[in-house]
């Protein structure tokens, strides 16, 4: 039976306290996935770890869901719930880079724009997410997939420690000697284990690159997804785009006459010099001509942010995933029928590649599950009406449904839907069985269930 300590929740912690009625109630209960509509007990903006270990004792003492938020950008809504206790970590932003060593830190609130920009004022970077608003913690524990991955592997295998706040309100540090289990376990299992309130990352030179969009007709779309898949086997690894079915936006780089087309598009990173970048782009350029094209020079937190025009908050998101080995003829087809349908300029699929330095992490390196695939697909539907909900998630089952028996079971935890959650099992494979036991040793009670869920 757990004691329940005195005084409210306003009085052990630092940070704000909001409970409906409270102005900035309204803004703190929504999420970046307007679908979500919850209405949560209360939302605390922690100042600190120990305000996080405070609310996390709250929230088991009262038997709360408890609900934790870094970026918000869980297509699930898995950063707040009815009823829930929510650690929002918001306010927990810090960036410390030591450049000798090669190292950041982060608050576990941090978001990828500022981690950044402040690892690229020393020519450095990591792993990250394509949208500068997305939170490091979520991206990082289920995995962290982006466009250095090729060349330096997954978000979660450039994690050096993390500190973090367990279910019955311990701080704990993880790393390779310190609860090695957890640590292996925080590496893809997601926000299952605790609440990580600081991250140190391994850094890697990264300053300019040579990259962005190209455009290419429909009618070659299935010529150059056919070359991208061998040429994305042994490329470089200073390369690291991938292709999209992308309705043209309104950029000054796009022919007026074709803003609003379906292209497929190419979105190109290379890290080395811009001289071998431009030469191993135009491979592309060789199997056909693209439309429309923005690629050159420019810092990498630039194209980091790109995409983030496309995605603001506030959109309806319902999205699935796969992971694919073999991106066969029959793929590519099922693909064309369902990409070219692509409905809104904020909705996409994406085929990143995941082999290259992810790869040379072992299997069960990680509790990250897929390391043979090549490919992770996802499938965006992010639309700005809820009159249009019912059309926009149809599109997207079935672009899921005519991709599946052509991808692995299972997908990666952080692109799925709520409605994933019986795929638990296949996303993890082999590693699902250790999962289960680093979960009962840190978390019996299940205390953090408000994710893709593994039961202790
Ligand atoms: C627009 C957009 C772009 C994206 N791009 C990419 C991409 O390029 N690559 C990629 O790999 N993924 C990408 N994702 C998916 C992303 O990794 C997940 O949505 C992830 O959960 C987001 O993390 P967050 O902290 O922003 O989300 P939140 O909603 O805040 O968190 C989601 C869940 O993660 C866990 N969590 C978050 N922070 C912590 C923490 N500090 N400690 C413990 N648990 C925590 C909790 O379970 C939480 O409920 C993208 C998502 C969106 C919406």
């Amino acid at each position: 039976m757990t004691t329940q300590l005195p005084g409210t929740l306003a009085d052990r912690v630092r940070g704000q306290v909001l409970r409906a009625g409270d102005e900035g109630y309204e803004e703190a209960r929504h999420v970046y996935n307007a679908m979500i509509d919850a209405h949560p007990e209360v939302v605390v903006r922690c100042a600190g770890t120990d305000d996080v270990a405070a609310t996390v004792r709250y929230a088991v003492e009262r038997g709360r869901p408890l609900a934790v938020r870094g970026g918000g950008h869980s297509v699930p809504g898995f950063g707040t719930a009815d009823d829930a206790v929510v650690v929002d970590l918001s306010l927990m932003q810090s960036v410390d880079v030591d450049p000798e060593a090669r190292t950041a830190t982060a608050g576990g609130g941090t978001t990828w724009g500022r981690f950044n920009d402040a690892t690229a004022a020393s020519g450095l970077a990591t792993t990250g997410g394509i949208i500068s608003t997305t939170g490091l913690g979520g991206l990082t524990l289920g995995g962290g997939i982006g466009y250095l991955c090729r060349g330096h592997g997954l978000s979660c295998d450039n994690l050096l420690s993390a500190e973090v706040v367990t279910a019955d309100g311990s701080v704990l540090r993880a790393d390779t000697d310190e609860h090695a289990d957890l640590f292996w376990a925080l590496r893809g299992g997601g926000g299952n284990f605790g609440v990580v309130t600081s991250m140190t990352y391994r850094l890697h030179p990264v300053d300019t690159i040579y990259g962005g969009p190209m455009f290419f007709e429909l009618a070659d779309a299935p010529a150059v997804l056919a070359f991208y898949r061998e040429f994305i086997q042994d490329a470089p690894r200073e390369y690291g785009g991938f292709p999209a079915f992308q309705i043209a936006p309104p950029l000054p780089f796009v022919p007026e006459d074709r803003v609003g087309d379906t292209f497929l598009a190419l979105i190109s990173c290379w890290t080395g010099s811009a001289a071998e970048g431009e030469r191993v782009v135009d491979r592309f350029r060789q199997v056909a001509q693209p439309v429309a094209e923005h690629v050159g020079e420019m810092p990498y937190p630039a194209l980091n942010s790109a995409f983030d025009p496309l995605l603001p908050p506030g959109l309806q998101h319902y999205w699935k995933a796969a992971f694919v080995t073999e991106l066969t003829d029959d793929a590519i087809a099922a693909h064309m029928e369902h990409g070219s349908r692509v409905p809104v300029v904020s909705s996409t699929m994406h085929l990143y590649p995941i082999n290259g330095a992810v790869h040379d992490v072992a299997p069960d390196g990680t509790a990250f599950g897929h390391r043979d695939a090549t490919f992770a697909a996802v499938i965006v539907g992010a639309w700005p009406d809820p009159a249009d909900d019912e059309a926009h998630i149809r599109w997207v089952k079935d672009y899921y449904a005519a991709i599946a028996p052509h991808s692995q079971p299972g997908g990666y935890v952080n692109f799925l839907s709520a409605d994933d959650q019986p795929k638990v099992v296949e996303n993890y494979g082999a590693n699902y069985q250790r999962l289960r036991e680093v979960k009962r040793a840190y978390d019996p009670g299940n205390a953090f269930h408000l994710n893709q869920n593994i039961r202790p």
